[in-house]
């Protein structure tokens, strides 16, 4: 427990030493929270990375995740990670879990969000963008109901920000006209 706090307390002064004073704005508070939720859970109850030898961690330097709004800010001097244009990220292949970009946390799932009476309704896709890599992408609900709890809980955090729920409807968009493409070709 100790040592959890201590963690939580250097991760604390790290971020406040990013911004050294300025305002830490919405979409970066929402992003921390949705971290937060989805930090310590996986998509399988075990190291799913053991099903395919980590492929999705396996890209090369060419291959990056979308960052979310202002996400870039909190990879502000990592050398662990490379930035391009604020709007992709570059892993080296390895990283602490904690630091993981927000895209890799939901992997391999993707909201779609539609407003029905008057309610906000996520329902959660398989990143059809991994289908050649990732098995758990191959069909819906391959993933734990407590993977899926947490996305959902993460989602619904972030969406409060404008911004976030564009970039979200955004690559819905793409990833819906991707899976149009699919089911035309394999008629
Ligand atoms: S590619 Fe899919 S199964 Fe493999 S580690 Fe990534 S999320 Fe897990
Ligand atoms: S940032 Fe981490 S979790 Fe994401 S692809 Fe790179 S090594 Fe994998």
């Amino acid at each position: 427990m100790l040592l959890l706090d201590i963690k939580e307390l250097l991760k604390y002064i790290h971020i406040n030493k990013l911004f050294n004073g300025r305002n830490m704005n919405t979409n970066i508070r929402l992003i921390l929270k949705a971290k937060e939720i989805l930090r310590n859970t996986t998509p399988l109850p075990f190291d799913c990375g053991t099903l395919c030898e980590n492929l999705c961690c396996k890209g090369s330097e060419d291959v990056g995740m979308l960052l979310f709004p202002d996400e870039e800010h909190l990879y502000i001097n990592s050398g662990n990670f490379e930035i391009i244009d604020g709007k992709i990220i570059v892993c080296k292949g390895h990283c602490d879990r904690d630091e993981r970009p927000l895209s890799c946390m939901l992997y391999p799932l993707f909201p779609v969000i539609s407003e029905e009476s008057g309610k906000t309704r996520i329902r959660l896709i398989p990143d059809i963008r991994g289908s050649i890599i990732c098995p758990l992408t191959a069909e819906e609900n391959l993933v734990t109901r407590d993977f899926e709890r947490a996305v959902r809980r993460a989602v619904r955090c972030l969406i409060v920000s404008p911004e976030h729920r564009r970039f979200i409807d955004n690559i819905s968009e793409e990833l819906s006209e991707i899976y149009t493409l699919r089911n035309l070709l394999i008629k």
